[in-house]
C-alpha cells in the first residue's frame, strides 16, 4: 500500500485531476509566471508527487503560496480485499466523506482497473447494488484520475474501464476531463485506446464523450425489448435503446474506436431466440461486439442468472446471425467486485451512525 495521504480539506481547491487549461487559467490568477502551469503539470501527471514541496523546480515563494491555498488533492486507499482469483478491490475516501470503490482485474499480460465516476447513483437499474445505494455524490475528474495514480499497480495497468460505481455520461464534464487528464501529451499520455466508459445511454453525455474524446464506448444493453428494457432499466423511459442506436449508427467510428454492447443474461427473461432474434435486428448496420455477462443474484432482486448452458447457446446463436461475441468471465465474486455489485451503502451507513 503506499503511503496514508490525508484527503483534502474541503475549503481549498485541489490541483488534481485539474486539465492544463485550468491549471494556466489558476496560474494567471495568482500572477505566477506562465510556465508555472506546465510545471505544475508535469509534477502533477508525470512525476507523481505526493506534496507541493517536492516541486523543487518552483520558487519557494510560489510552494508556499501553493501550500497555503491549495491542496494536492490525492488520496491513497483506505483497504483492499483480495479475491483468490487475484483481484483486487480497493476503497478510496472522496472529499464527500464518502467512498468509492475500483476493481484492479489481472488477466495474463491484461491488467484493467475499473474505476467509478460516482459515489452511487440516480439509475436504479434493478440488477445493480450501486443502483440500490442510491445518488451521494458526483466524482471529480481529480477523484476518478486519483483511482490510477494510487493504486499500488499503477505502472502494470494496461486497460481502464469507467465500469465501477455510478453512470459516467451523468457526471460528463468531470469524466471528460480525466479523460483528457488521461490521454493528454500534458498529461498521462496514454493512449485513448486504452480506455472504454460503459453507460446505460444516456444520450447527451454519449454524444459529448463521443464528441470531445476518442476512447472505447460501451452501452448496457441487457434487453432488446422496449418493456422489458424498462423493467430492468428505468433509463429506457427517457432515452429509449432505440434512440441510443440510431445516434451511435449516425455516428463515423473510424477504424479504431469501438463501440460493444454489455448484455447481462437473466434466467427466463432475456436469454430467448426471441432475443438473439431482436438483437440481430436492432444491431443492424453497427460494427460492434456483444459481451455477455454472467449474472450473480444481489440481495432484494427477483432475477437470476442464466445457466452456462443457455449462456454458450445464446452466444453460439448470435455468432450465427455474424454477431461477435465474447462471454465476460465472471471476476473478483468472492469479495463483491464483479459487474453491478460495487456498493459502499454499509461505509456510509457506519459513517453516518458515527456521526
Ligand atoms: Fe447505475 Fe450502472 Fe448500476 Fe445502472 S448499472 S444503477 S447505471 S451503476
Amino acid at each position: 500500500m503506499p503511503d496514508q495521504i490525508p484527503s483534502p480539506p474541503i475549503n481549498r481547491v485541489s490541483l488534481f485531476g485539474k486539465t492544463l487549461r485550468e491549471i494556466e487559467a489558476l496560474v494567471a490568477s495568482q500572477g505566477w509566471p506562465k510556465f508555472t502551469a506546465r510545471q505544475l503539470t508535469e509534477w502533477l501527471y508525470k512525476k507523481n508527487v505526493g506534496a507541493f514541496e517536492e516541486m523543487t523546480n518552483l520558487s519557494k515563494k510560489i510552494r508556499n503560496e501553493l501550500e497555503e491555498k491549495f491542496v494536492l488533492g490525492i488520496s491513497a486507499p483506505t483497504s483492499f480485499q483480495e479475491s483468490i482469483d487475484g483481484t483486487k478491490k480497493y476503497l478510496f475516501p472522496t472529499a464527500s466523506n464518502r467512498f468509492v470503490e475500483s476493481a484492479y482485474i489481472p488477466h495474463e499480460e491484461r491488467k484493467t482497473l475499473c474505476v467509478s465516476s460516482q459515489v452511487g447513483c440516480k439509475m436504479g437499474c434493478l440488477f445493480c447494488m450501486t443502483g440500490k445505494q442510491g445518488f451521494m455524490a458526483q466524482l471529480t475528474s481529480g477523484e476518478i484520475v486519483n483511482q490510477v495514480r494510487s493504486l499500488p499497480e499503477r505502472d502494470i495497468l494496461t486497460n481502464f474501464v469507467y465500469m465501477g460505481m455510478g453512470e459516467p455520461f451523468d457526471n460528463i464534464e468531470e469524466v471528460i476531463k480525466s479523460l483528457e487528464v488521461f490521454t493528454s501529451v500534458w498529461g498521462y499520455a496514454l493512449s485513448p485506446r486504452r480506455f472504454t466508459v460503459s453507460s446505460i445511454g444516456v444520450i447527451p453525455g454519449m454524444m459529448e464523450f463521443l464528441k470531445r474524446t476518442e476512447a472505447h464506448l460501451a452501452i448496457s444493453l441487457h434487453s432488446p425489448f422496449d418493456e422489458e428494457r424498462k423493467s430492468l432499466m428505468p433509463i429506457q423511459n427517457v432515452y429509449p435503446i432505440h434512440e441510443v442506436l440510431e445516434n451511435i449508427k449516425q455516428w463515423d467510428f473510424g477504424l479504431q474506436r469501438r463501440v460493444s454492447f454489455e448484455y447481462i443474461m437473466f434466467n427466463g427473461v432475456n436469454d430467448t431466440s426471441n432475443h438473439v432474434n431482436e438483437l440481430a435486428r436492432i444491431l443492424h448496420g453497427i460494427s460492434c461486439r456483444i459481451n455477455l455477462i454472467r449474472f450473480h443474484p444481489i440481495p432484494h432482486t427477483p432475477l437470476a442468472g442464466s445457466p452456462d448452458s443457455v449462456i454458450f447457446a445464446f452466444q453460439e446463436k448470435l455468432k450465427a446471425k455474424g454477431i461477435i461475441t465474447t462471454i465476460r468471465s465472471s471476476r473478483g465474486l468472492d469479495i463483491f467486485a464483479a459487474c453491478g455489485m460495487l456498493s459502499t451503502k454499509a461505509l456510509v451507513k457506519k459513517q453516518e451512525e458515527d456521526f
